[in-house]
């Protein structure tokens, strides 16, 4: 084995198409920093903030959180492998927090991605897809490298919470949002992540970055939902990501206004963070992944555009996309709200429909006619204008950071 593994990992991930990767240990379940990792996760699942992600909460035979120690659920592996890949293009596109044009919605800047076309614009590419292309490669290669071992590659879908082991790969802080930051990249990246049975010895290990969050709290001031509740602590089930795209059914009205314009995810908590705006100044670090463009159209989409559409044509626009995640009913609930929350009149005509008695989506008729209020509630509150949900300015000055 070579003498440097981290240099070794990184020049695979590179070679493999990622912007950066590394390795790290998985602690034992019996170290300090293994049971501070299933207290967190055992405490967190017990405040309720899972939500309805019924996945996170299974348990082993032994009565133990599977997803709260790689060693529960993975008893190979020693070692994870964490890589990343940029997504969301440079500066030259927009901010969830920038003002909006009128009566459009905001889809989470992970789902723009797309490929090139033959002809046209960017198709949808499906990132899972794409990283884990990477990823098999990156383990042939470094087989070829390093000799045999045990090794699963996934992305999303496995069975740890990937910031817990980008620190100690050397890929980023956690930032107060519970993202993982990178000093040079900030932190929209997505990750891809190999298990292996390789053992890192300590004196191999990656430097651990510093926390660099220092004073700032723009993250959890500007959070609309409350679902950042202190620093490091999500309420998942506040979260508009978690209500956008995993919640099934109706979502709780006192929420709604909350979830201003968002209609697939959210960005704001990473968009006011001063390691993303440093981030974005940089355009060398502009993202030109052919297999991740930006698929312009899904950049502030027109709201009234995505409501008119049937099911066959919302299915043929996100073929591929993340965004089938949310079906097409929730997506349509989601927009509701955005239509609701935008006070925009024009919006009217659609609400009034999808909140009539020939509308058969029971959720879609109740949130419609919670919409159809919100907008004349949004209108009397802007004096009349309707249109400007609150917006966060971009920051330029940065807070302390370290
Ligand atoms: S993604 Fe949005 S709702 Fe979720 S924590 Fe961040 S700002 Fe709050
Ligand atoms: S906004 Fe501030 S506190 Fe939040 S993650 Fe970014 S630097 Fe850290």
């Amino acid at each position: 084995m070579t003498g440097d593994l981290q240099s070794t990992v990184e020049e695979h991930a590179q070679a493999a198409g990622f912007a950066a990767g590394g390795i790290a240990p998985i602690p034992a379940l019996d170290s300090a920093e293994g049971e501070e990792q299933a207290a967190y996760f055992a405490d967190w699942i017990a405040q309720g903030y899972a939500g309805e992600m019924e996945y996170l909460k299974r348990k082993d035979a032994l009565g133990r959180f599977v997803r709260s120690s790689l060693e529960v659920a993975v008893p190979w592996a020693r070692s994870v492998i964490v890589c990343a890949a940029p997504y969301g293009g440079g500066p030259e596109y927009p901010l969830s927090t920038d003002p909006a044009p009128p009566g459009t919605g905001w889809i989470g800047r992970y789902a723009w991605s797309g490929k090139e076309a033959p002809a046209g614009p960017p198709v949808p590419s499906d990132y899972h897809k794409v990283l884990l292309r990477r990823l098999k490669r990156m383990e042939v290669s470094l087989k070829a490298s390093l000799g045999e071992f045990a090794s699963w590659a996934y992305v999303d879908t496995g069975p740890l919470v990937e910031r817990a082991f980008s620190a100690m790969a050397g890929i980023g802080w956690t930032g107060k949002n519970l993202c993982t930051l990178n000093q040079e990249r900030g932190s929209f990246f997505f990750l891809g992540v190999i298990l292996t049975s390789l053992e890192v010895p300590g004196e191999l290990r990656a430097t651990l970055p510093a926390d660099r969050c220092g004073s700032c709290t723009r993250c959890l001031d500007a959070c609309p939902t409350g679902a950042l509740v202190g620093p490091h602590q999500m309420d998942a089930s506040r979260c508009i990501s978690y209500l956008t795209i995993e919640k099934r059914g109706t979502i709780d009205p006192a929420l709604r206004a909350g979830m201003g314009r968002q209609i697939f995810g959210c960005d704001i908590c990473q968009d006011v963070c001063p390691w993303n705006t440093r981030a974005r100044r940089k355009p060398e670090r502009a993202t030109a992944d052919p297999e991740l463009l930006v698929r312009e159209p899904l950049v502030n989409p027109q709201l009234s555009t995505l409501a008119a559409l049937s099911e066959p044509e919302w299915e043929a626009l996100f073929f591929g996309s993340p965004v089938k995640r949310a079906r097409f009913a929730g997506f349509r609930r989601n927009l509701a709200i955005a239509m609701g929350n935008s006070g925009d009149q024009s919006a009217l005509p659609q609400l009034g429909r999808w909140a009539s008695a020939e509308e058969p989506d029971a959720t879609l008729r109740e949130t419609a006619q919670w919409a159809l209020a919100r907008v004349e509630e949004v209108r009397s509150l802007a004096g009349g204008s309707g249109g400007n949900q609150k917006m966060h300015s971009r920051q330029e000055e940065d807070p302390e950071l370290v």
